[in-house]
């Protein structure tokens, strides 16, 4: 259960006369359309944070294992580098994680491409849930290959700063949560795939039981070893659980702040 202080804010189109459907592949990340005219010319991109750069990013990713077309065409398409601060704009698209302050980081490009990869598993999931929002960089790219998202934030902070980063791209699929997401968000449960994006110590109960039944569930689990682990709910009371590559993330943290 998200605390009573938790709230939800759908990203809304930035002015009224934009509020035409958009379809799922968002063409507000593409075009940029309606949007202040500073944020519109990064929007399009030019020198360092050009396409170009991201169309290299993608086939560094294509070489480093990820196969997923869907997954690829989405890191194509989400402009990382209005996500981090404008001095590092020109390093967004070396895969590395970048500080976002309030001592968390942007995940490097693979493996918020890997974990994706991971969730989806060939298939487009319907409500997936994404714990640890940041600056709302893997939430942009998760809403490109599901039905909707979740992303659930516990420093009001960074929640807002993802909001407003994300206002721009018009996301419609998208929902940031300011809440505790080692509890999950129980009152939109379930969920047919759940992303963490900090290490916890043990996988959380809640999240395990706000898995649908076939639901997949992407967690980082350890202390100064940290390794991916995948979890499928394959039955009311029983969940497989693999232990895939070694990792190194932020910790999951209880409480909101
Ligand atoms: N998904 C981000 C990565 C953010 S880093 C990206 O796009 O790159 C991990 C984030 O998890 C941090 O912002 C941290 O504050 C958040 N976090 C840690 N514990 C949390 C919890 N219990 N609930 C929600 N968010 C949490």
């Amino acid at each position: 259960m998200v605390t009573r202080k938790a709230w939800m804010a759908e990203l809304k189109p930035a002015t009224p006369k934009d509020r035409q459907p958009v379809t799922r592949q968002s063409q507000g990340i593409l075009k940029g359309a309606g949007t202040p005219a500073r944020k519109q010319s990064a929007l399009a991109g030019s020198g360092l944070t050009s396409e170009r750069m991201r169309a290299a990013m993608v086939e560094r990713l294509r070489a480093a294992g990820i196969r997923s077309a869907g997954v690829l065409a989405a890191m194509g398409n989400v402009p990382r580098h209005l996500f981090v601060d404008e001095g590092l704009a020109s390093r967004a698209y070396e895969d590395s994680a970048l500080p976002i302050g309030h001592a968390q980081t942007i995940s490097q490009p693979f493996i918020v491409a890997r974990m994706a990869e991971l969730l989806c598993n060939g298939q487009a999931p319907q409500r997936v849930l994404e714990v640890g929002t940041g600056c709302g960089y893997q939430a942009a790219v998760l809403a490109q290959l599901a039905g909707e998202v979740y992303s659930i934030e516990r420093i009001r902070a960074l929640h807002d700063r993802a909001r407003a980063n994300l206002r721009p791209l018009r996301v419609p699929n998208l929902r940031l949560v300011y809440g505790d997401g080692m509890q999950g968000i129980d009152s939109v449960a379930p969920f047919d795939g759940i992303t963490v994006a900090a290490a916890a110590h043990t996988v959380p109960r809640e999240l395990l039981q706000q898995l649908a039944i076939g639901g997949r569930l992407i967690i980082p689990v350890g202390r100064e070893k940290q390794s991916l682990r995948l979890i499928v709910r394959t039955a009311a009371e029983h969940w497989s659980d693999q232990e895939l590559e070694p990792v190194m993330f932020v910790p999951l943290c209880p409480g909101m702040i």
